[in-house]
């Protein structure tokens, strides 16, 4: 079962992970309240379907040079305006296939001005039980095309739940992203958080694309990507109580 990214971050924030204010719409009326909760002058609004990519993402009942399924806006009437434009509408990304995900829900959040963008994810190894960190100094892009095209920018940590998180983990993830000095600190400190989210909600993956450094020298959790295997829901009603009919079929989960 897949949740959405305004899900996973609020799951994340929950256990000290860093990520921008947001608030989910339903309505135009709602992402307008959203965005007046928010202190600009930036904001962003992104459709939340189950599915990533979205950025690039076209919009089937909209001109072919409309823009994507997460805009930039630089006044609450922009919000509005970009809330018109994408809710009811059927969006196509890389991952969706041709039959697009109408959407139904939006994210509005904060604007983070941008120095470097980072990959993270997780997984578990199924056969050995073990957890693998995956990182990559090339956020923002697909990760696929990154294993194929410079396989050596990809590092994977591994960990033993059985011996947990340790200090040598963190600093693996935090060499690899080629972080110095406090941003070094503050990943040490996200991989650990992460690992606990991931163990304590049973998550199968958590996928952090991009994770990024903002111009004042903090590292925030942009975009969020979270799965549960079916067993974790049978242990946990209040994940399961995260599931969006609207999206998912039943037989899936
Ligand atoms: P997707 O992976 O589905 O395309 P993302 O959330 O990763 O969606 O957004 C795509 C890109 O948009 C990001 O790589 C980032 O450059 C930009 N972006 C997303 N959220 C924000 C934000 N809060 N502030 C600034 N830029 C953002
Ligand atoms: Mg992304």
């Amino acid at each position: 079962m897949n949740i959405h990214e305004y899900q996973a971050k609020e799951l994340l924030a929950k256990f000290g992970v860093a990520v921008p204010a947001g608030h989910a719409a339903l309505s135009v009326d709602e992402a307008v309240e959203a965005a007046k909760k928010l202190p600009g002058p930036i904001w962003v609004v992104k459709a939340q379907i189950h599915a990533g990519g979205r950025g690039k993402g076209k919009f089937k009942e909209l001109p072919a040079d409309a823009k994507g399924g997460v805009r930039l806006s630089k006044s609450v009437e922009e919000v509005r305006a970009n809330a018109q434009d994408m809710l009811g509408n059927t969006l196509v990304t890389i991952q969706t296939g041709e039959a697009g995900k109408q959407v139904n829900r939006l994210y509005v959040t904060d604007g983070a001005d941008i120095k470097s963008e980072y990959y993270l994810s997780m997984l578990v190894d199924r056969k050995t039980g073990r957890i693998a960190m995956i990182v990559s100094t090339e956020g923002g892009m697909d990760i696929e095309q990154v294993a194929h095209d410079t396989p050596e920018k990809i590092r994977t940590i591994v960990i033993d739940p059985a011996e947990g998180f340790q200090p040598h983990h963190g600093r693996a993830v935090a060499f690899a992203l080629k972080l110095k000095g406090d941003l070094n600190k503050q990943a040490v400190k996200l991989a650990e958080q992460l690992y606990n989210a991931f163990i304590a909600t049973d998550m199968s993956m958590l996928e952090v694309n991009p994770l990024v450094e903002t111009t004042d020298g903090k590292l925030l959790v942009l975009d969020a990507k979270v799965s549960f295997d079916s067993n974790a829901l049978y242990r946990r009603p209040e994940i399961l109580a995260l599931r969006d009919e609207t999206e998912e079929d039943p037989a899936e989960i």
